[in-house]
């Protein structure tokens, strides 16, 4: 999701620094030697020597994982196949539905239980929540009407349900190999509160529901059967499953969902049919119905009810919305330049949101930019929507963004989108690491919104380091409250991955970034998976870097002073010291302005820092000159401490 606060708080030093920009056809800065290549191999194929978890071990003992950063011969994750039947009634704001699931036992253990998700079940009376809910809210959670595993009923009374889970003993237990099938009928009312935490009654004809059919929670490899409770804050993590989904709305709604629309040619009336078709191979924004149109009941089929048909494949999630009279734009972006695969890009929104008429226009081009240069992977879904709701919030194919200002658009949708790759395609678990998505997520925006407006920002929120709420990214996200959550998934993931692309270089980082994805889209990557495929892509042991930014208490801080020295090497009368204070490697930015009225800058990456030893690095400056002034940093490196980052002659 976006982080609200920091999203729209900026803070104020950033203004005062020129941007230190980057040039993405840099060639790798580094050559290493083939033998320091070989040998850095052999130690790293061995073990790490960063922190790392005990109940980890096993994975790496029983080759599921390699110290490499690749899946192991024996890398196994469960999925399931679900075939969902689900109805809206706005009027009683009832969801209901039935589903049938086949769940595939790939693991090597014998299951004796089966870990349902219901969700709903956040509004429960008692439910354990990290923020209030309006009273009006809270109900009795998901009804379950009928549940059965493999064709004999299972009496839910009887099963263990606390928090938002379902945990169903099996009467015969899971073998290795096998598959099971349950079946379950469900039912909940949807909160009405506008503020709701993920749904969205927009209004009382429009809605977004994520969340709404009881999930199979992961089982894997790192953590077993995953147990942190959906309390309103902490995302998701999900198997790769596939969705056959049949959605009932009374006659005149749209629905727009995850996956594909399979019998858009039975509901559309033939004019919308036709512009629904070319949008999807036009390159401009086509208009497929209005407000106007919607409300004159020419859209879709005249019916009381209508059945929208989607199916979506391997995909983490499923999600809808649905509406009787919101705008809907589409067009097509070419996501592989090779196959010439495009993806379709739909924006649905109430009349009275502005900024939502750019919003079908900024997802397309933000795709194409993500497909070609960061993360410079092709977009891997079909489609997209961005649906005008009531949050920040992304799923697969789908995405609820409130309206927000002309400033903020931008942003938000591509944030959103990009959330695409992590923790979707990449199959994060965002409950223990989300600063492997959301950091992500921060750090494409960043660039993908300055590409697109054509302007060089700063990076908001760095203001939090060094305070005591502050905790390293490698905290389990479930153990944080929101604030500490906010910095550790976003704000110091983000920059840590801002230093890092500076200090490979574009082409380096790229190829890091983007064999990671070919190994793990469409698996579960642990952070060693990412820690140890950039060490090994890039050629370069990062561990100096990942430990002081991912696992430890701390700050960063540089220091500056001038003094005057004549180095009979270098011919400078004034060298610059630049004293690492804090702990966090950051580039070295140094801005100096010269008694002749000229300017100078130096610039060394994070790099500069790799040896822990190397506390001061000295930089001579110009011969013959006379520094005045001089500052240190840079819109986006983060410095705790501004004032010692001023020099003046005194
Ligand atoms: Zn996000």
């Amino acid at each position: 999701m976006q982080n609200k606060g920091i999203f729209f708080h900026q803070t104020k030093y950033f203004g005062t620094f020129a941007a230190h920009t980057f040039t993405y056809d840099m060639k790798p800065q580094y050559i290493v030697g083939l033998i320091l290549i070989s040998g850095f191999f052999q130690a790293a194929a061995q073990k790490t020597t960063l922190p790392f978890p005990r109940n980890f071990e096993k994975s790496y003992e029983k080759g599921i994982r390699n110290w490499d950063g690749t899946a192991g011969p024996n890398y196994w994750q469960n999925r399931s196949d679900y075939r969902i039947n689900v109805s809206l009634n706005p009027k009683k704001k009832l969801v209901s539905g039935d589903e049938e699931v086949t769940y595939f036992n790939n693991s090597p253990d014998t299951l004796k239980m089966i870990r349902l998700k219901l969700q709903h079940d956040l509004y429960k009376k008692g439910g354990q929540r990290a923020e209030d809910l309006p009273v009006a809210d809270i109900t009795d959670g998901v009804k379950i009407s009928g549940l059965q595993i493999d064709g004999a009923a299972v009496a839910t009374q009887a099963q263990r349900r606390q928090n938002t889970f379902l945990d169903i003993r099996l009467a015969k237990p899971l073998a290795p190999k096998s598959s099971l099938k349950l079946n379950i009928a469900w039912e909940f009312t949807m909160p009405a509160d506008e503020n709701a935490t993920r749904e969205c009654i927009c209004d009382p004809s429009t809605y977004f529901i994520p969340y709404f059919y009881p999930e199979i929670a992961v089982y894997d490899d790192l953590h077993g059967w995953a147990s942190a409770p959906y309390n309103g804050l902490q995302e998701f993590y999900h198997d790769f499953s596939n969705y056959e989904v049949n959605i009932t709305v009374p006659g005149g709604y749209q629905v727009w969902a995850t996956g594909e629309w399979q019998n858009a040619a039975e509901l559309l009336q033939p004019t919308y049919l036709h512009r629904w078709e070319k949008a999807h191979t036009a390159t401009e924004v086509i208009s497929i119905c209005s407000e106007a149109e919607m409300k004159s009941g020419l859209v879709l089929k005249k019916a009381k009810k209508n059945i929208f048909r989607f199916k979506a494949t391997e995909v983490p999630d499923f999600t809808f919305a649905v509406s009787d009279h919101y705008n809907w734009d589409a067009t097509s972006v070419i996501v592989d330049d090779k196959t010439g695969r495009r993806t379709f890009v739909s924006a649905a929104y109430d009349t009275k949101s502005n900024d939502f008429k750019r919003v079908a226009r900024i997802a397309a081009d933000g795709i194409r930019l993500m497909s070609t240069w960061l993360p410079g992977y092709p977009f891997p879904y079909p489609c997209l929507t961005v649906f005008n709701g009531n949050d920040g919030m992304e799923y697969p194919m789908m995405i609820n963004d409130a309206s927000v200002s002309d400033d903020f658009v931008t942003g938000l949708t591509v944030h959103e989108t990009a959330h695409t790759y992590m923790p979707f395609m990449m199959g994060i678990n965002e409950q223990y690491y989300a600063w492997m998505d959301e950091g992500w997520a921060n750090f494409f925006d960043h660039f993908l919104a300055d590409s697109l407006e054509h302007k060089s920002s700063g990076i908001f929120g760095a203001g939090g380091f060094g305070n005591d709420w502050e905790l390293p990214p490698m905290v389990p996200s479930r153990a944080m409250d929101s604030r500490s959550y906010g910095f550790a998934a976003y704000t110091r993931p983000q920059l840590a991955y801002v230093q890092l692309m500076d200090m490979l270089g574009y082409e380096t980082f790229h190829k890091c970034l983007t064999t990671y994805m070919d190994r793990w889209k469409g698996k579960h990557p642990g952070p060693y998976e990412f820690f140890n495929t950039f060490n090994m892509v890039s050629g370069k042991n990062l561990d100096w870097y990942w430990k002081p930014w991912f696992f430890e208490f701390g700050y960063p801080d540089l220091n500056l002073t001038i003094s005057k020295m004549d180095n009979a090497a270098t011919g400078a009368s004034y060298v610059a010291y630049i004293k690492r204070v804090g702990l966090l490697p950051v580039p070295v930015n140094l801005e100096v302005e010269y008694s002749d009225g000229t300017k100078e800058t130096f610039y060394k990456t994070a790099e500069c820092w790799k040896n822990s030893d190397q506390q001061v690095v000295q930089i001579p400056l110009e011969k013959n000159k006379t520094p005045v002034k001089a500052t240190l940093g840079g819109k986006t490196i983060p410095d705790s401490r501004q004032k010692d980052n001023l020099w003046k002659l005194p």
